[in-house]
C-alpha cells in the first residue's frame, strides 16, 4: 500500500497504450463516469464490456452506442481491469457481488478512493487496485475526447501485484484522454481525504452557506429579496470565473479598487479564525473516518437526515427568489452559448 503524498504529472508520453489494448475493461455502471469511459476506452481501440443489471434502463442505450453489455458479474467475469463507476454508496453491494470473479492479476480500477480508504471495500491481496480520476463530470471527459482535448486527471495506486499497475493505469488514462491534459500522481488517502474536505469546507458547504447567510443579512436587514439574491448569489459565478482563470489577484485586478479594498480588510473578518478552527475540526473528522462512519450509518438508515436536509435546502427562500428570477432574465447557458454563435 502506497500513502506517501507525491506530485508527478505524466502526458502522452509517458503513458504506452499497449499496457491495455490487449486487455477487456468491464465497466460496471453506465452513469455519468460510466459511459464516458467506456465510450472513450471503446473508441481508443480498447475492449469494452459494460456490466449492468438486467432492469437497467441504461442498458439499451449502450448497446445503441455500439457497446457490449452484460450482467455486472459476468462483465467482471470476462474482464481483465474492472472499472467501478457505480455510485459511492452503492459500490461495496456492487463488489460482493462479482468478487468471486476476479482472477490474480487482474485490476479493480476507481474514480474515487471512499470505498478503499475507509475499507468499505476490501479487495483480495492478488489483484492491481488503481485510481483514474478525472477532474471533471462525465459528460465533460466525453465531450473533451471527442473534441480532441484532454481532461485532467489524477492517479494513484494501492496496490500492484503485478509490479505493472502503474503503466497500466496510465494506459488506461491515455485511452481516457486524460494524459493529453495531464495526470498528478497522489494516493488514495489523498484524493479521498482532500475531495470530501474541499466538497464539505470551501466548496459546496462552504460557498451554500455563504450565500445563504449573505443573503439572510441584507433580506432582514430590509432590502429586497432580488437584490439580495443578485449580489449574493448570481454575481458569485463571475467573481468565480475571474478567479478560474487566472487566480485570486486577477479577480482583485477586474473589480473596482473600492471592491478590492472593502474586501481584503472585511473579507479576513467573516471567514476568521473561529471558521479556520471549524474547518480544521470538519478536516479531523475526514482524516479519523468521523464522516465516513456517519454517511455510512446514514446510508444504511435509508437517509433520514438527509432527506430532511435537502427539503430545507429546497424550500429555502433563495430558491425561491432565484427560480422566479431566472425565469424572467435570459442568463442561462444555453442563452450565452447563443450569444457566442451569433458573435462569430
Ligand atoms: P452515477 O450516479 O452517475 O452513475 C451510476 C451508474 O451506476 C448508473 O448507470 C446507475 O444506473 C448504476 N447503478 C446505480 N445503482 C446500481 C446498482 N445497485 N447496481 C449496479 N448499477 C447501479 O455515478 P458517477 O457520478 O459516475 O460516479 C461513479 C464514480 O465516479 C464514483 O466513484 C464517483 O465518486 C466517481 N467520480 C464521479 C465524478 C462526477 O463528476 N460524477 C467525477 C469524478 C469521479
Ligand atoms: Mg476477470
Ligand atoms: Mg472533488
Ligand atoms: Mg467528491
Ligand atoms: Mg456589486
Amino acid at each position: 500500500m502506497t500513502d506517501e503524498f507525491t506530485t508527478e504529472v505524466y502526458y502522452d508520453d509517458d503513458a504506452d497504450a499497449t499496457h491495455i489494448t490487449d486487455k477487456t475493461v468491464a465497466v460496471l455502471g453506465y452513469g455519468s463516469q460510466g459511459h464516458a469511459h467506456a465510450l472513450n476506452l471503446h473508441e481508443s481501440g480498447v475492449d469494452v464490456v459494460v456490466g449492468l443489471r438486467e432492469d437497467s434502463s441504461s442498458w439499451d442505450d449502450a448497446e445503441e452506442a455500439g457497446l457490449r453489455v452484460a450482467t455486472p458479474d459476468d462483465a467482471a467475469a470476462e474482464g481483465d481491469i474492472v472499472s467501478i463507476l457505480v455510485p459511492d454508496t452503492v459500490q461495496p453491494a456492487v463488489f460482493e457481488a462479482i468478487e468471486d470473479e476476479l482472477e490474480p492479476g487482474d485490476t479493480l480500477q476507481f474514480a474515487h478512493g471512499f470505498n478503499i480508504h475507509y475499507n468499505q471495500i476490501e479487495p483480495p491481496e492478488d489483484v492491481d487496485v488503481t485510481m483514474i480520476a478525472p477532474k471533471t463530470p462525465g459528460h465533460i471527459l466525453r465531450r473533451n475526447y471527442v473534441e480532441n482535448s484532454g481532461t485532467p486527471a489524477l492517479l494513484a495506486v494501492y496496490q500492484d501485484t503485478t509490479g505493472d499497475a502503474k503503466a497500466q493505469a496510465l494506459a488506461y488514462a491515455k485511452a481516457l484522454g486524460c494524459t493529453r491534459a495531464g495526470v498528478v500522481e497522489t494516493t488514495f488517502r489523498e484524493e479521498t481525504e482532500t475531495d470530501l474536505f474541499g466538497e464539505q469546507a470551501v466548496l459546496c458547504g462552504g460557498i451554500a452557506e455563504l450565500i445563504k447567510q449573505g443573503y439572510e443579512t441584507l433580506v432582514d436587514a430590509g432590502y429586497s429579496q432580488e437584490m439580495a439574491y443578485f449580489e449574493c448569489l448570481n454575481e458569485m459565478k463571475l467573481i468565480v470565473d475571474l478567479m478560474y482563470e487566472g487566480g485570486i489577484g486577477a479577480m482583485y485586478h477586474s473589480v473596482s479598487d473600492t471592491a478590492e479594498y472593502g474586501g481584503m480588510t472585511r473579507g479576513p473578518r467573516i471567514v476568521d479564525e473561529h471558521a479556520r478552527e471549524n474547518m480544521e475540526q470538519v478536516l479531523e473528522e475526514v482524516q479519523d473516518g468521523t464522516f465516513a462512519r456517519q454517511w455510512i450509518v446514514e446510508n444504511q438508515a435509508g437517509r433520514p437526515q438527509y432527506h430532511q436536509l435537502y427539503e430545507a435546502e429546497k424550500n429555502h427562500e433563495i430558491e425561491e427568489v432565484g427560480a422566479r428570477l431566472r425565469s424572467l432574465f435570459a442568463w442561462s447557458e444555453e442563452d450565452e452559448k447563443d450569444e457566442k454563435a451569433e458573435m462569430k
